[in-house]
């Protein structure tokens, strides 16, 4: 396939990429998924998945988006390792900057994605992968029979505190609020978890190193009463929400303060032909099968769009 030729290219290989590259290769568009490492996305990282329908006993994050792979390239999907690091409109085309050349294609699907956010507290950024992760399903088995702490009160950072009392012979989880964010099941898992010490209303203050600068422990604050005290802890879990992955899009397509990528009812972004699925995209619920929605959603939009302005060769 020559690359001039290309109908579509979709950033991004997580459930809303690869959704959209399973439509629009079975519509037959000339199509490229450009993934930065392996096809999977922020699900890679997820242990278990209890609520995509179609798994009643639930599935690994890792399986499922590998049958995702699976079924699109059946359709022959193009799926391809690059760095988008830039997007640029040319006529009625689209100019794709990689790190190591350029594509161009007529239209685009933004499925970037998010990743976790920092908590900023001094400490974290000197000992990542020495005791500060943000991946449970990466790092848990490292830390058996250790104390550990989780920062966050959502849903991943409750799932991920429960994945964590399979290594852990302890795990503190640090919410700022006196009430969970995570949904009604994770909740009553949680508190029910004998393993888990919930910190109501605290926070942390500073990460602390031994002389190896390894993780040694954490300083906490109770919000309500404002004391400070010292915990013995080995590994720290950072679950305080995710950023969107927008550093390609600067100045291409209109982004919200927070940075997701602002779309119509049907995806469509500020630019013409550019449509946005998935975490990335400025919306109220982040799921796997609301992205696999979007990613559904995007390749019909490329597809009409393609028949209404380019005859089909
Ligand atoms: P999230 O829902 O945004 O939750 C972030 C948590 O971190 C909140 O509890 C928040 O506290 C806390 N937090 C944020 N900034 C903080 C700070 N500076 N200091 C201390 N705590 C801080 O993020 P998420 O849990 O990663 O979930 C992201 C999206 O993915 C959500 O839509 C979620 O529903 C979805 N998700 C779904 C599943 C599932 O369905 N199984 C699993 C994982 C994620 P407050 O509550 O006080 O704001």
């Amino acid at each position: 396939m020559s690359e001039a030729d290309l109908d579509l290219v979709i950033v991004g290989g997580g459930p809303a990429g690869l959704t959209a590259g399973l439509y629009a290769a079975r519509a037959r568009l000339r199509t490229r998924l450009v993934e930065m490492l392996s096809p999977g996305g922020q699900v890679l990282n997820t242990h278990w998945v209890d609520n995509y329908p179609g798994f009643p006993e639930g599935v690994s994050g890792f399986e499922l988006v590998d049958r995702m792979r699976q079924q699109a390239e059946r359709f022959d999907l193009d799926i391809a390792s690059g760095e988008v690091i830039g997007l640029e409109r040319d006529g009625d085309s689209i100019r794709i900057r990689l790190a190591d050349g350029e594509i161009a294609a007529k239209c685009l699907i933004i499925a970037t994605g998010s990743q976790p956010q920092k908590l900023g507290v001094p400490g974290e950024a000197a000992m990542i992968g020495k005791g500060v992760s943000y991946c449970a399903t990466c790092d848990g088995p490292f830390y058996r029979d250790v104390e550990v702490a989780v920062v966050g009160g959502g849903d991943t950072a409750v799932e991920e505190a429960l994945f964590l009392t399979r290594f852990a012979s302890r795990v503190h989880l640090f919410h700022r609020r006196d009430e969970l964010r995570a949904t009604g099941i994770l909740r009553e898992k949680i508190l029910a978890e004998p393993k888990v010490e919930v910190h109501w209303s605290s926070v942390l203050t500073e990460i602390r190193s031994n002389d190896a600068g390894m993780v040694r422990g954490v300083r906490c604050r109770d919000l309500k009463t404002g004391d400070e005290s010292d915990l013995a802890v080995e590994g720290v879990f950072m679950f305080v929400g995710m950023k969107p992955v927008t550093a390609c899009l600067a100045g291409f397509v209109e982004l919200d303060h927070a940075g997701f990528v602002v779309t119509d009812d049907l995806l469509q972004t500020s630019q013409t032909g550019v449509w946005a699925a998935g975490d990335v995209r400025a919306k109220k619920f982040r799921q796997i099968s609301t992205a696999v929605g979007d990613g559904a959603n995007a390749a019909f939009m490329a597809e009409k769009y393609i028949e209404d302005h380019f005859s089909r060769r």
